[in-house]
């Protein structure tokens, strides 16, 4: 017998670094949520796990071999959870009527299908999957309000802008939107000793623990771009009026400014699953497990203003967002060639700038009128984004 009276929870991405520490975040609180479906890409022992632990009715692999393999092991096991395998098989997943709330933590542009699927169904969406957002979004945010879906940021610093905000939004009171970004594991280097970055070094996030895509575009600083657009959609700002800020500690998530002066920062440990649980039972507040701030071992809270000569990803990011039309879909495609290009050792740390910024250089402006037209775009720009990465190869 399941409990109906439970908010039931999908979690798209479910085996990630922000798949993970939801279930976390909802093992602690298990008074409150009910799990109804999870999905993942590949990794059908990981989602196997999960099922078996969790019980969900419904689980999906994007990968349908691994579904066919996740099915027999878990019919093996007893268990009684249905799977449904290809991208199909996650957007119905993702849309399932029984669902309260659905994580959007799929990484990269994959999670664009999923996450519309959920917010045509108006469910409530935990942000996470970025990339969503950079590669949609106006058709996006279109989409959230014409389907009444609701959409509640779980990025942390757009988790901690979501906090010092009122209510309403960014209204006139408000004068600027302050990113802060740690500056990732090489802060302070220069360009010519980025030369040599290993993917074992780049991986390795001084502050948070995330999966490798991710900890890749913290390292070149492409994380904080992608956030810049996340930031200007979310909240319905103008590039202009958001800025971003080095702060090594990630005890300051993000901050707002307004026009008497005021400054509201939203604190705490760097850990997601504060975030996750602010989202997950808002406006109410949940244990998340992470560790209080102590005040007393705070030595300083250090700022500065971002490195642009040697991070120049950052600055791409924010031509891309002031170019308009389809510019961040194609600046995302790009990306996630050459991040893992770089993850596979077939390219150089610095020359993943160097291939966004040639790909969109050589790609024509373009307005989309629908979310195909715009994953053409995409699909255009990683065939682009390949031949330089083939041509640049270490
Ligand atoms: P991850 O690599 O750890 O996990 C990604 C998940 O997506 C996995 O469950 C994988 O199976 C699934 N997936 C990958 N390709 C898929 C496909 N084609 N179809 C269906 N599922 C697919 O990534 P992560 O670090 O958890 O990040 C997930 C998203 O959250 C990203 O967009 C990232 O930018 C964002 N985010 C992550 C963190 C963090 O701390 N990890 C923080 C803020 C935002
Ligand atoms: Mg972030």
């Amino acid at each position: 017998m399941t409990d109906r009276s439970l908010e039931t929870v999908t979690i798209l991405g479910a085996t990630g670094s922000i798949g993970r520490q939801t279930l976390d975040v909802l093992a602690r609180n298990p008074e409150r949520y009910r799990v109804l479906g999870l999905t993942a890409g590949h990794r059908w022992r990981e989602l196997a796990e999960h099922c078996l632990t969790w019980r969900p009715p419904f689980a999906a692999l994007a990968d349908e071999q691994a579904a066919e393999a996740l099915r027999n092991h878990l019919r093996e096991a007893g268990s009684h959870t249905q799977v449904l395998a290809g991208h199909a098989g996650v957007a119905e997943v993702a849309a399932l009527q029984e669902a309260d709330t659905v994580v959007a933590a799929i990484v990269g542009a994959a999670g664009v299908r999923p996450t519309l699927a959920a917010v045509e169904a108006g469910k409530k969406i935990l942000l996470a999957n970025k990339e969503t957002l950079v590669v949609t979004g106006a058709l996006f945010m279109e989409a959230v309000k014409r389907h009444g879906a609701t959409l509640l940021p779980v990025d942390s610093e757009h988790n901690a802008i979501f906090q010092c905000l009122p209510a309403e939004g960014v209204g006139p009171g408000v004068r600027r939107l302050l990113l802060t970004a740690s500056g990732g594991p090489f802060r302070g280097w220069t360009r010519e000793q980025l030369t040599a970055v290993t993917p074992e070094q780049a991986v390795c996030h001084p502050n948070w623990d995330m999966g490798p895509k991710i900890s890749v575009d913290s390292a070149t600083l492409m994380n904080k771009g992608l956030e810049y657009i996340e930031a200007c959609w979310l909240f319905d700002v103008a590039p202009q009026r958001i800025e971003v800020v080095i702060h090594p500690q990630s005890v300051v998530h993000s901050m707002v400014e307004y026009l008497d002066g005021s400054v509201l920062a939203q604190m705490g440990t760097p850990d997601m699953r504060t975030p996750i649980a602010c989202a997950l039972s808002w406006p109410e507040r949940i244990e998340s497990g992470a560790s209080r701030l102590d005040f007393a071992t705070l030595s300083s809270l250090d700022f500065q203003a971002p490195d642009n000569d040697a991070f120049p990803c950052l600055g791409l990011a924010r031509q891309a967002m002031e170019e308009g039309g389809a510019a961040t879909a194609v600046l995302n495609a790009a990306n996630e060639e050459a991040v893992a290009a770089f993850l596979d050792r077939r390219l150089g740390f610095n020359a993943i700038g160097a291939v966004v910024e040639e790909t969109l250089q050589r790609t024509p402006s373009s307005r989309c009128a629908d979310v195909d037209a715009v994953m053409d775009v995409d699909a255009r720009a990683r065939d682009l984004a390949r031949s330089l990465i083939r041509e640049w190869a270490c």
